[in-house]
Formats: C-alpha cells, sequence, structure tokens
C-alpha cells in the first residue's frame, strides 16, 4: 500500500492517481470481500491488544469528496471491532460555540484516549477544504492553517498518538451514479441532499483544495494515503491493510498480569 502513501513535501496531482486502481486484486468482489474479511478478522485481534494493553492512541482521519464512501468505510472496516474501543467523530457544520473558538478545539476534544481508535468522519482539514472553496474565511485566515495543522498532528503524534489519514478518491463519473442510486433508491433518499448538486458543481475547486491539503500536510508522523475508491471492496481492502500494518508495527503486547497465574487456584 505504499504506493498509495504522498511521501512528504511531494506535490499532489490527483489525475495522476487512478480512483478505479484495484491493485492486485483481479478477481473482483468476491475474492476483495473474503480476503477483506481475513483482514478485518486480524484486525480485530489487535484492537484487542491494544483497548488491552491501554498504552497507543490511533486516530484515523476520512476526507473525501460528497460520496466519497466515508459512512461505508466506517462500517465495513471499523464496524467489526469491539465498539468499547472505537469512537467515530463525525465534524458537520461548526456550532455558534465552536466557531466561538480556534478551528482546532472541536477536534482535540475527540481526539482518542489511551487504547482508542478515533475514526474522524471529516475533520480540522474541512477548515482548508469546505472553508477555502466555499470562501467561508478570508485566505489569509484558511493559507495559515496548514502549518497549524502540521504543528497540532505533530503534537499529538509526539504525545504518543499515532495518525492515519486516508483520502477516499472517486472521480466525477462514479459521483454522479452514487448520487443516482441515492435518488432512485427509497432507501438512500434520506442521503440526498439538493444542495449536494451545488458542491459537485465546485469539483474543479475541491481538486485543487484536496491537492494543497495533500501536499502541505502530509508528514511523516501523520501520512496521507490517496486510496482509490470507485471500487468500493477494493477501498475498503486498502484502508483496512493501511491500519492493519501500522498496528502490526506498533509491537504491542497484553499487559504482563500482576499475580501468578500458577499460583491462583480457586476454590
Ligand atoms: P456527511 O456528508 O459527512 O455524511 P453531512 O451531510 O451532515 O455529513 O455534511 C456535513 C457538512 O458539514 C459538509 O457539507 C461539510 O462540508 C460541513 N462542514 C464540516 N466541517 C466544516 C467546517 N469546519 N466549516 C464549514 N462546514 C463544515
Amino acid at each position: 500500500m505504499k504506493r498509495y502513501l504522498v511521501k512528504p513535501k511531494s506535490l499532489v496531482d490527483l489525475s495522476t492517481h487512478d480512483p478505479r486502481d484495484s491493485g492486485a486484486f483481479d478477481g473482483g468482489k468476491k475474492e476483495g470481500r473474503d480476503h477483506l474479511a481475513k483482514l478485518v478478522a486480524r484486525l480485530e485481534e489487535l484492537q484487542e491488544v491494544l483497548y488491552a494493553e491501554n498504552r497507543h492512541r490511533v486516530l484515523v482521519v476520512l476526507q473525501a469528496m460528497d460520496t466519497g464512501g466515508k459512512d461505508g468505510t466506517i462500517r465495513s472496516v471499523f464496524g467489526p471491532l469491539n465498539p468499547q474501543g472505537v469512537r467515530v467523530a463525525s465534524f458537520k457544520v461548526p456550532t455558534p460555540e465552536e466557531l466561538a473558538h480556534d478551528f482546532l478545539w472541536r477536534i482535540h476534544k475527540q481526539t482518542p484516549r489511551h487504547g482508542e481508535i478515533a475514526v474522524f468522519n471529516r475533520s480540522h482539514y474541512e477548515d482548508v477544504l469546505v472553508v477555502r472553496v466555499r470562501s467561508l474565511m478570508p485566505e489569509s485566515v484558511w493559507s495559515k492553517r496548514y502549518e497549524r495543522i502540521n504543528a497540532f498532528e505533530r503534537i499529538l503524534a509526539e504525545e504518543g498518538t499515532t495518525i492515519l489519514k486516508f483520502f477516499l478518491h472517486i472521480d466525477l463519473a462514479e459521483q454522479k451514479e452514487r448520487f443516482q442510486a441515492r435518488i432512485d433508491e427509497p432507501a438512500k433518499r434520506w442521503k440526498f441532499n439538493t444542495a449536494d448538486l451545488k458542491e459537485r458543481k465546485l469539483w474543479p475547486e475541491y481538486v485543487r483544495a484536496y491537492e494543497d491539503a495533500l501536499s502541505k500536510t502530509s508528514t511523516k508522523h501523520a501520512p496521507w494515503y490517496i486510496i482509490p475508491a470507485n471500487r468500493k471492496w477494493y477501498r475498503n481492502i486498502a484502508v483496512a491493510t493501511v491500519v492493519l500494518h501500522t498496528l502490526e508495527g506498533l509491537g504491542m503486547e497484553y499487559p504482563k498480569p500482576a499475580f501468578d497465574p500458577a499460583a491462583i487456584v480457586i476454590e
């Protein structure tokens, strides 16, 4: 999955990233689903140790264009994990109280505690994405935020939080299909909002804003991955694989018991 990693200080051009890529998987959906099941089973084991050890904190940031698959990724990759150790935080339009504070205030409060995986469904990156594209703040404000985001993430990392950031990359044609499905299928209509089409018209502006954010904020301690996301099953595999390798790399262990198991007899 290294090839999806955005190298620090590299310039991202999204047109060179194929959203239909499915890596080495040519067996298609069925093979993909079977593989995901294995990855998720291993993730469940590792999460158990993470929770038991109560030492590491893991932050997963999910960003995408509308219909990009944040919800589906959360359901498929993180849904099967022990809910006691996973928390999803969704960041919507800021409330008046949130707006009365600095843009990282509401974010910091949702960062993971020891033993926990926090999944951000949208994040502080909205403050350099929608805020920039929609001119909710002047450029003099949002342009300074990349550096602040890097500083904030460095603090989290140096204090012991492992950070992974995923941009779920779909193309315009795929978004059209997914919107159409939300209109056609009664059970999906609740997800559709006519205002979404206005955002869709701003696609090129969002691409530019994403390219800038990905270029400026992928760091060693908080790397971005550009995940090909047109194929949902491959998107899930790619995200699960990166999370899995990262957890494997933490060298976690169950805590040593504070008693001698051989010496205990339960009457
Ligand atoms: P989602 O699309 O994530 O499923 P919603 O449909 O409720 O959830 O959309 C959340 C909205 O909140 C998005 O349009 C997003 O751009 C907006 N939003 C999130 N963070 C901010 C922010 N900091 N400033 C302005 N808008 C934001």
